[in-house]
């Protein structure tokens, strides 16, 4: 990135705050911003902006620097195969809506007790447990898929329990608002 990025970046770190607020001033958040940029200064900003697609996919909360850069894919578009027209439909309405979508009632999702929970779109993985990538409009991305069912209990299973680690360990109890992410609240349809 050169400083010409400079307002792409921003745009990306507020797209993450969204999904994960920061507990933090307005000077605070300009401050963070500036080192995140020094430290994620050496990609390109197209990889930094595919970075957040898979923090926002994949993560629990604000990443840090060092998460940020693993999570910007090394190599640029060889080989990926391209997503066809119903999975890149697909991919773009998930990515409108921050990954998520309305509760489902499947017979899957009503075994499973979650029906009064938010559909989330997560990263397809091969059998290593690597995130599978393709090609959206030739650019690279993490493929993805609505998790249904026991595999979205397990989702949200492991969020809260890290919701309510970090409250405790802020000397908090859990509040309403670190359960439920205020992405849940914006993405959901008028
Ligand atoms: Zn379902």
């Amino acid at each position: 990135m050169t400083s010409a990025d400079a307002v792409a970046f921003a745009a990306a770190f507020n797209a993450l705050r969204v999904v994960f607020p920061l507990r933090a001033d307005k000077a605070e958040v300009e401050h963070l911003q500036r080192l995140y940029f020094r430290a994620l200064s050496r990609f390109p900003i197209e990889r930094v902006e595919i970075a957040v697609e898979t923090l926002t996919a994949s993560g629990t909360r604000f990443p840090k620097p060092a998460e940020w850069v693993r999570a910007v894919p090394l190599d640029g578009s060889r080989g990926l195969r391209p997503l066809d027209d119903s999975e890149a439909a697909e991919h773009r309405a998930a990515l409108a809506t921050f990954y998520q979508g309305d509760p489902c009632y499947c017979v899957l999702c009503q075994h499973a007790g979650v029906t009064h929970r938010m559909r989330r779109y997560v990263p397809m993985r091969d059998d290593d447990g690597s995130e599978v990538r393709g090609l959206l409009d030739g650019r690279p991305v993490t493929r993805g898929y609505w998790a249904h069912g026991v595999e979205l209990r397990e989702y949200y299973e492991a969020r809260d329990a890290f919701a309510s680690l970090s409250a405790r360990s802020a000397g908090r109890t859990p509040r309403a608002s670190s359960v439920v992410p205020r992405a849940e609240q914006l993405s959901r349809p008028a």
